[in-house]
């Protein structure tokens, strides 16, 4: 299937028709090309954003709600489709690109529709004048997104970037472009204006550093590596662009003493390992409570070494595969750093497929991985990995266990798991970080704010900071006769 650019409401070609190729993470087969665009290709993409700037501005917010619902329906209408793209591209389980990334990428739609409804002009009235702060549109926005979960994050900007009246200039990661092919489609077919949504594809350092440069563009929405993040920001914050900078994750899983112990070795592993550990918001830290701490690991080596791993296909498959093969050995590097530092591999740290047969050998497969004996201080420990490889580490009181969660240049997420919901709550607050879950993981008020602290990030997404975000606020100051 080869892809193509989406610009003014046309599939194109790179200008010089130079392009890429995209391979199958479970089989490194060839699913097709994609254009390597460069800076022509992103000129033209401006330019078609900006004719159809100003008419898409003028739409009610009611007007551009209707349009994300009739998005989120043409979208759902071909959810089966966006599942087996987002699995082909991803190498994720079929069953998980279908429970998550197709849901989600038809909700993202839907909720903005829906949450603009509820939104009014805010007033603030004083003795002898009033104050409105209308929201208007930025212009044209820049939105950059990763491979793990792509049409899922890409729609969780476009969604409130239309909304509020932009028109988009947006880079899909060159790894996995098929759903937002799909997603161009979908607004051709349902006749979205043309230039309203255009997409350009390619490498990072070619055609999205052109996005980051354009001085058209006003505001860049980022989510990718933190390294990725620091260039993005020296890049765009001197032209000062808007920026929202969603980076890297190095969660901690925090197991208390009075954890439910079934409900907690549950949590740990879909923290820790769904979609092979490839989620910025992923566990990659177990801390565990000394007194409970061989009990627990115990049940977690259990079932993280029975868990089904290869054709993403097979309704059994529970760990897919990789992004590619070159992050199979970047993952395996950390493997082999953590024996350097001490560590003792509990289950996996191989390449072998224990599922159905399907895949080829040159599948990006690597088994779930635990490992144990590390210190918290140690690299493995700190460094993202963004792998199916999860650390153990033991501590004997909340105050430690919070010493040790903050023990990482990341600030994402985390999670928490107790029968004392209070002091859950108490020590949540204590940690560094955007998200704590109790509980409970990845579970998603899309009203509520999304974003990381220290090198993860700058900025929150969700709910109202995504229509602030996405709008400059304009003060009216009536003052009274
Ligand atoms: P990446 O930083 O390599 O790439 C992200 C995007 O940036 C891609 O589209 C890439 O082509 C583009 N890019 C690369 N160089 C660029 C440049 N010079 N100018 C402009 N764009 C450039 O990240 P990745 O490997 O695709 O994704 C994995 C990372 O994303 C992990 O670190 C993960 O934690 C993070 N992530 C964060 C969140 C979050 O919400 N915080 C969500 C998902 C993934």
């Amino acid at each position: 299937m080869n892809v193509q650019n989406f610009i003014g409401g046309e599939f194109v070609d790179a200008v010089d028709h130079a392009t890429l190729e995209n391979l199958a993470p479970a089989t490194g087969q060839l699913i097709g090309t994609i254009p390597r665009s460069k800076q022509p290709d992103v000129y033209r993409a401006v330019a078609a954003a900006r004719v159809a700037q100003h008419e898409w501005a003028d739409l009610t917010l009611d007007d551009r709600a209707d349009w994300l619902e009739a998005i989120a329906d043409a979208l759902e209408s071909r959810s089966e489709e966006l599942a087996r793209r987002e699995s082909l591209d991803t190498g994720k389980p079929f069953s998980l690109a279908q429970r998550v990334d197709a849901k989600r990428s038809v909700e993202n739609f839907r909720f903005f529709a829906d949450f603009s409804r509820e939104q009014e002009d805010l007033v603030f009235e004083m003795e002898d004048a009033t104050n409105i702060v209308h929201r208007r549109p930025i212009g044209i926005v820049g939105l950059i997104t990763p491979w793990n979960l792509p049409l899922y994050l890409l729609s969780w900007k476009v969604a409130p970037a239309l909304l509020m009246g932009n028109v988009i200039v947006a880079k899909p990661s060159e790894l996995t472009p098929l759903t937002a092919h799909l997603l161009a489609e979908v607004c051709q077919e349902i006749g979205l204006p043309d230039g309203v949504l255009n997409i350009v594809n390619g490498y990072g350092p070619e055609v999205g550093q052109q996005i980051l440069e354009h001085e058209g563009i006003k505001a860049i929405s980022f989510t990718g590596g933190t390294a990725t993040g620091r260039h993005v920001a020296a890049t765009a914050a001197p032209m000062f662009k808007k920026l929202s900078l969603e980076l890297g994750g190095k969660n901690a899983t925090i197991i208390l003493d009075d954890a439910e112990m079934n409900q907690a070795v549950q949590g740990a592993i879909r923290a820790g390992l769904t979609n092979s550990g490839q989620v910025c918001l992923c566990g990659s830290r177990i801390l565990v409570h000394e007194s409970i701490a061989d009990e627990f690991t115990q049940h977690l080596v259990a079932q993280v070494s029975a868990m089904k791993c290869g054709d993403p296909n097979h309704p059994e498959t529970q760990v897919g595969a990789l992004i590619n093969m070159a992050h199979v050995e970047k993952v395996e590097s950390y493997i082999n750093l953590a024996i350097q530092e001490g560590g003792t591999i509990l289950t996996g740290g191989t390449r072998e497929m224990t599922g159905p047969p399907g895949p080829t050998p040159e599948g990006a497969f690597l088994r779930p991985t635990l490992i144990s004996g590390l210190s918290h201080l140690s690299r493995t420990a700190r460094e993202e990995i963004f792998g199916p490889v999860v650390t153990i580490h033991r501590f004997s009181s909340d105050e430690e266990a919070i010493e040790m969660a903050n023990a990482t240049d990341y600030g994402l997420a985390g999670s928490i798991w107790t029968r004392d919901t209070e002091r859950g709550h108490s020590i949540a607050q204590k940690i560094d970080t955007g998200i704590i879950w109790i509980n409970t993981w990845l579970h998603r008020d899309l009203r509520t704010p999304f974003g990381g602290v220290k090198h993860s990030g700058v900025g929150r997404e969700g709910g109202s900071w995504s229509l602030g975000f996405f709008s400059e606020p304009l003060n009216v100051c009536i003052k009274h006769d």
